[in-house]
């Protein structure tokens, strides 16, 4: 169970006290690359909090939770030490395990751990051991008993035959943590042994986590084989642990008992006749558990110490699982549990303490066990696949008027005109109880089928490689065994394909969004996708349908693979409820070419199906049901930005100078290596913005220097001697690598992301920075820092890569960093001293000015680039960059917006960094301009309050 190797375990040292097993403890995750040297204060600081002794000569020190950021990788190192160390309260440890991880993996890390351990003394063996193969067997080899409880004896079960039976009996099995995916499958593949009485036996070793015995009976007699079926023993077996049972189950059908079996109707019978573990007919109490980080060992040791004031026995387990509970006086079982927030403790406790002890542990939970909590919610998660969860939010706020006007975000140019298409969510309807299960199997089939061949279509007809792949998973998650297999297990119970289909897929995206990981949670969005597709399959229920002509597209907002699904012939435009200019929904638009108006508010999405809309992608926005006059108006301004866009590609390739003769360099914003020469033809003088983190997503682990090298080289060859700007990884926070798990945290955007997350591993920065300098082969690199927001930041990269061109030399780099974070704009004045260039990242320096999340669903609309404050932030920026003789680009959206584009021209940015579509625009845009009235423009919008005063005063002097 836990992965334990003899390669991690160090055999016999000593250390004289605790302070010195810990250095050795931290000495080794720090060699072995899983921690920061900084982890070490962590773990003595956990040390005083509290001891992490666990029992059995066993500690398990770790870090506190300000330290979880020095954690690159989880993992565990083990150090024996036979002659024990002293740590505290008079406990010698013999083992310790140092734990590297962070939050919730830490928890479910003890859970294994602790359930290896089992209940015996393993103190004496632990010293004693040898050899570090020893120590693994020990910890993954302690013996187990067999599980055998009310939980899984299920009795007049509804199964129609021998297969559905044993689904039933597997089911139980694994919800009591028996048995994983695959065992119902190899289950059902055994042999099944006749016992008398109508009785039968049938194990398998697959797919086992301890050994169980299941014992189900049919509520009518079944047959198999030609013989009667009134019960079926289920083993799930592993090693001897069955033996003693089996034989005692001979002795009473030798014995003429088997009607004890055939005919019970209690699974107390049963249980009293096979020595199994009786139910205790104990008081009880719930009580949710609201800490924080769940019931780690600090509260977990507390809610012990309350149970051991008690004399007589108190057990506890998640409410609504399988089993006794544990024992609320041991810690490690405690731990085991792997207890979250928000998931609610159930204590029994014997009836004679009951009554003090169930009230003093639930005051102590309610309490906080030592922690400041904030009270759990009841409620705060819901179910995205209920069916009332599926409501549309339609009807609550009433539909915008004919002729009204909107005023949204604009997210994508370009005027667009069209019937409504309302794509609101589905609502489910269906039976919860199934007409059998091979009924419902075939349904269940046939609808999975039917969606998979429809995302096989997808997959074939997307030219987008990152869009293929999520389809890819769609269809990988269709057919996984272990999702099927649960889901038919549902079906076995009676449940109808929807009910089975939906509950199931629930469970499982509920399960990765409980563990907080940003990647999981993905994940979780991708299962209910699918989870929904299958489900309006099964129920029939239609996506609404498309009309004849070109037609706006009006949702609560677009995830990257809606907007795979669009026909870009019939889509005209795109308006969202939610969301705002950064936001994914509107950097895909603007990618694709649709016009595209974000943040429209909840109205928009009580418009009624075939609504004529009006949509202006570059102002923001939309008319609902325009006049006549109007539409033909906007006819006329479509055709004339058309003959625009058309002049301004005929003069793409022109430089950008004013009519006064100001030039400004336009470069194009790359992910991919392979959008360079399109970029150059659509007439980057340069790349802007290399975002290379693309180039290590796409790879399943961080790229060597060779194969980044030759990525850089294929942008640099593209680009035939124009300058290339690259940013160096900026990942971290919301943006996570799947090799690089990072600690969840509650606030990615202020944590650690961009330069903070590179200085960390330095070694990835550096691989990366070597192979851009030996990719450029005398060709102009410049390369910038994403993030920076202290000058200590700038300067540790700023010297790595001065080493680095000491061994691989290059006589045109420049270095510099993005402008992201105020405090960079705020001190460009001594950073322009040092820096060979800014280039302002306007998306970040929006929200972290505004205070606004860039991907918040509601507030994003609000974070607009240009807001006075950010105006000011770009100003001064420029101000002191061109003090010091240096050069100063943005490359956020703000950069393509053509309202922007006079006030940054005159605010003196020398270079813009647009998506390659927009180049030529952006370019026509700045001929039309005259240097200095833009200048005095953009000294008026300094001036301004608000974001909508600068737009309307851009808009008034077109
Ligand atoms: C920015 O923040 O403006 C920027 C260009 O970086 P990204 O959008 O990749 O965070
Ligand atoms: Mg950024």
């Amino acid at each position: 169970m836990l992965e334990f190797n003899a390669s991690q375990i160090q055999m016999g040292a000593s250390a004289p006290d605790k302070a010195a097993a810990l250095a050795l403890l931290a000495g080794r995750l720090i060699d072995d690359g899983l921690v920061a040297p900084g982890y070490l204060a962590g773990m003595q600081a956990r040390e005083a909090q509290g001891s992490t002794y666990l029992g059995q000569g066993v500690a398990i020190p770790h870090g506190t939770p300000d330290t979880r950021d020095q954690v690159f990788h989880t993992g565990v190192r083990l150090i024996q030490f036979p002659d024990g160390v002293d740590w505290g309260d008079g406990q010698r440890v013999y083992l310790a395990i140092a734990i590297a991880a962070r939050s919730d993996e830490h928890l479910r890390l003890l859970q294994l751990l602790t359930r290896a351990l089992g209940e015996g003394d393993l103190s004496q063996a632990l010293r004693e051991a040898r050899e570090p193969e020893a120590l693994v067997e020990l910890l993954q080899g302690a013996p187990q008993e067999l599980a055998l409880d009310s939980q899984l004896i299920g009795l007049g079960l509804a199964a129609e035959d021998f297969d559905e039976l044993l689904w039933q009996g597997a089911r139980l099995l694994k919800k009591a943590d028996c048995a994983a995916s695959g065992f119902a499958n190899s289950l059902a593949q055994g042999q099944p042994l006749p016992l008398g009485n109508g009785l039968w036996w049938l194990h398998s070793d697959q797919a086992v986590l301890r050994p169980g015995l299941a014992f189900v009976t049919p509520a009518q007699p079944l047959q198999l084989h030609g013989q009667s079926l009134t019960g079926l023993f289920c083993l799930a077996s592993l090693g001897e642990a069955h033996r003693r049972l089996l034989e005692r189950l001979c002795d009473l059908l030798i014995a003429g008992q088997g009607a004890t079996f055939s005919q019970a109707t209690s699974s107390r019978s049963v249980l009293e006749a096979l020595g199994g573990e009786l139910p205790a007919d104990w008081p009880t109490r719930c009580v949710t558990l609201a800490n924080a980080h769940g019931l780690h060992a600090r509260p977990a040791k507390l809610l012990t110490e309350i149970a051991q004031s008690f004399s007589g026995e108190i057990r506890v387990r998640l409410a609504g699982e399988a089993g006794q509970g544990v024992s609320a006086k041991s810690l490690s079982r405690l731990l085991g549990l792997g207890a979250r927030r928000g998931q609610a403790l159930e204590f029994s406790a014997e009836p004679v303490i009951a009554e003090d002890a169930l009230a003093a542990l639930e005051a102590a939970v309610l309490d906080g066990l030592g922690e400041t909590i904030e009270p759990w919610v009841a409620g705060a998660a819901r179910s995205e696949l209920s069916p009332a969860d599926a409501t549309p939010s339609r009807g609550k706020t009433p539909a915008p008027a004919a002729g009204a006007r909107l005023q949204a975000v604009a997210a994508a140019p370009g005027i667009a005109m069209g019937p409504a298409l309302v794509r609101t969510a589905q609502t489910f309807e269906y039976s919860h109880q199934g007409g059998g299960l091979v009924v419902e199997l075939q349904r269940l089939r046939q609808a999975l089928e039917q969606v998979d061949r429809h995302i096989q279509r997808l997959v074939e007809s997307t030219a987008e490689a990152n869009i293929r792949e999520i389809f890819t998973t769609h269809r990988a998650m269709l057919g996984d065994p272990a999702l099927r297999e649960e889901v038919e297990a549902r079906l076995a119970e009676g449940l109808s394909a929807e009910a089975a289909w939906s509950a199931e897929i629930d469970a499982a995206a509920q399960q990765q969004e409980a563990l907080h990981d940003a990647l999981l949670a993905e994940r979780a969005a991708d299962l209910r996708d699918v989870g929904r597709r299958v489900l309006a399959e099964l129920c029939g229920v239609a996506a609404p349908v498309e009309p004849e002509q070109p037609y706006i597209l009006v949702m609560d907002e677009v995830a990257p693979s809606d907007v795979a699904c669009l026909d870009r012939q019939r889509v005209a435009g795109i308006l969202t409820a939610r969301g705002g200019a950064t936001a994914h929904s509107a950097i895909i638009a603007r990618t694709l070419g649709i016009p595209a108006v974000v943040g429209g508010g909840e109205a928009v999405l009580a418009l009624t199906q075939g609504t004529e809309l009006l949509l202006d992608g570059e102002r923001g926005l939309v008319r609902v049901a325009p006049d006549a006059q109007t539409l033909q108006q906007a006819r006329r301004e479509r055709e004339a930005g058309l003959r625009r866009r058309e002049r301004a590609h005929a003069e793409r390739l022109q430089p950008a100078v004013t009519g006064d003769g100001h030039r400004v360099e336009v470069a194009a914003n790359i992910g991919a290596s392979g959008d360079t020469a399109e970029a150059v033809e659509l007439g980057a003088e340069a790349v802007g913005l290399l975002r290379t983190e693309l180039v290590f997503m796409d790879h399943p682990q961080a790229p060597d220097q060779a194969t980044q090298e030759s990525e850089y080289r294929r942008v640099l060859d593209a680009l035939d001697g124009r300058p290339l700007v690259v940013r160096t990884l900026d990942v971290g926070g919301d943006k996570p690598l799947p090799y690089w798990p990072m600690p969840a945290e509650s606030n990615p955007f202020l944590g650690v992301r961009g330069i903070r997350l590179s200085l960390q591993r330095p070694d990835i920065l550096e691989t990366q920075l070597r192979a851009l300098l030996a990719a450029a082969e005398g060709r102009p690199l410049r390369i910038m820092f994403p993030m920076v927001g202290a000058i200590e930041e700038w300067r540790a990269a700023r010297d790595l890569a001065l080493r680095l061109r000491e061994e691989i030399p290059l006589a045109d780099l420049q270095l510099g960093i993005m402008v992201e974070v105020p405090s960079a704009a705020l001190l460009a004045p001594v950073l322009a001293r040092e820096v060979d260039f800014f280039s302002i990242g306007t998306n970040d320096l929006t929200q972290y000015c505004l205070a606004i999340d860039r991907d918040h669903p509601t507030l994003s609309a609000q974070a607009d680039g240009l807001h006075p404050a950010v105006l000011r932030l770009i100003g001064m920026t420029v101000e002191a960059a061109h003090a010091q003789g240096k050069w100063v680009g943005v490359c956020g959206e703000l950069a393509g917006d053509m309202l922007a584009v006079p006030l940054l021209v005159g605010l003196g940015v020398d270079e813009l960094s647009v998506a390659p579509r927009s180049i030529a625009l952006v370019k026509a845009r700045v001929r039309e301009l005259d240097y200095r009235h833009s200048q005095t423009l953009a000294d008026q919008a300094l001036g301004l309050e608000s974001a909508a005063a600068v737009r309307a005063l851009v808009e008034e002097g077109q």
